[in-house]
Parts: structure tokens; sequence; C-alpha cells
């Protein structure tokens, strides 16, 4: 199946630069000019991704995937931002509106469509299966259960939620802010010192099953969930 993919753009140059990188690549593109199109057109069809320019007249890219996140029809919407070089230093807004990936202008359609594939391959994993495995560790999402080879688990709600997270996001750096907004929804009353909590809680409960070493502490920048031994 041809993915669909809409790209949010108002500017026709990279827009259409960008359509013709999908036919490419046999995907199959659709267009909105602005936030307000964009979400007629996912109202009538959910694309497989978007990827949503920053810089939109009216209602800016970075709200209208704050406003997607929100909904339950369309939360589940990989996005890529698009954004332009001077606006890199807001990277840290945009992972709190929960978009999956970040593209930087000007870019080549090689490193676009990897990146699509890429995230379509995360969210896939997280979404469709239902389970996904790392290593010797197995999340169940939908019977919420974690196995460690054939042994089930017994884990904690938070410590599920926070593992649930980095085996969907695996292989990169989640600093402690970042962890808070996505598995404690951002609330202003959970402090930072609780995730370091809630990761040696985690910690202690795949240790037994010797799986304590995917959750890897990266020095003065957060935490990775990695099947790949930290250096
Ligand atoms: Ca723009």
């Amino acid at each position: 199946m041809q993915k669909h993919i809409l790209i949010v753009e108002d500017e026709p140059a990279i827009r259409d630069m960008v359509a013709f990188a999908l036919r490419k690549a046999d995907m199959e593109p659709a267009h909105a000019a602005d936030a307000r199109s964009a979400q007629s057109m996912i109202a009538e069809r959910v694309p497989d991704l978007i990827l949503l320019d920053w810089m939109l007249p009216g209602m800016s890219g970075l709200d209208l995937a704050r406003r997607l996140r929100r909904d339950d029809l369309t939360r589940a919407i990989p996005i890529i931002m698009l954004t332009a070089r001077g606006e890199e230093t807001d990277r840290v807004g945009g992972l709190d509106a929960g978009v999956d990936d970040y593209v930087v202008k000007p870019f080549s359609p090689r490193e676009l469509i990897a990146r699509i594939n890429a995230v379509i391959r995360r969210s896939r994993g997280s979404d469709t299966e239902g389970s996904i495995a790392i290593g010797p560790l197995k999340i169940d999402s939908a019977a919420h259960r974690v196995y460690a080879g054939d042994q089930s688990v017994s884990i904690g709600p938070t410590e599920y939620r926070l593992l649930h997270f980095f085996m969907t996001h695996p292989e990169r750096v989640y600093a402690r802010s970042q962890l808070l907004d996505y598995v404690w929804g951002g609330s202003v009353y959970v402090e930072e010192r609780t995730v370091d909590v809630h990761i040696r809680r985690l910690r202690q409960t795949l240790e037994p099953y010797a799986c304590d070493g995917l959750l890897q502490t990266v020095r003065g920048a957060g935490y990775r969930f990695s099947a790949t031994p930290a250096a």
C-alpha cells in the first residue's frame, strides 16, 4: 500500500519539491497550504504521516501539532516538522508538542524519505503490532504486559509508561524535561527529580532479568533505551 503523506507547507517551491520526492519514493502526497485546510483534509482522510512546516500563515505548525496530539483520532499520526535553520533553537518546543522528528531546511529529498521511513517504521512498531521487542524484553501494549524472555515481569504503572515510551522511542537520548512531557504529560507538579526516581525503579525492575543495561544514562544529556551496550 502506498503511504499517504500530507504536506502542510505554504511555500510552493518546497511543497512541489517534496511532493516530487514522495512520488518518486512510491508514496502518495497531498498538500495543504495552512493549518486550517490541513485539519479538514485530515478529517476526511487520516494520512500515514504529516510533514508539517513550522512557520505557516495563521495557526503555526507547532500549534497544529499540539492540537493533533490532543485529539484521539489524530494523536497517533506521525509528524515530521520542517524547520528553517534559525528555528532550530526551538526544537525543544517542538518535542513538547509531540513531534516525532525534525528535518531542517534546506534538506535533501533522500534525507527526507529516509526520515519518513524511519518514523513510520517506529510508529507502526508501537501501534499496529501492539507488541515491541528490544533485546530480550518484550512489551505487549494491548495486554499491558512486559516479558523478559518468556518470564512475565511485574512492573509498576509509572515504570510501565516509562518503559513503553522508551521501547517505542529507542536509540534516542531524552532529557528529563522531555520525559516529563511525554510520560507524565508535562504536569507542572512533577519535578525532574521524579524522573530519576522512576528510572531507578525501572532499572531495579529489569535487573533480575539482566535487562537494566538497556536503559542507559547519557551523561549531561539524559537517558536512552538501546539494545546496543553504552560505550
Ligand atoms: Ca512556511
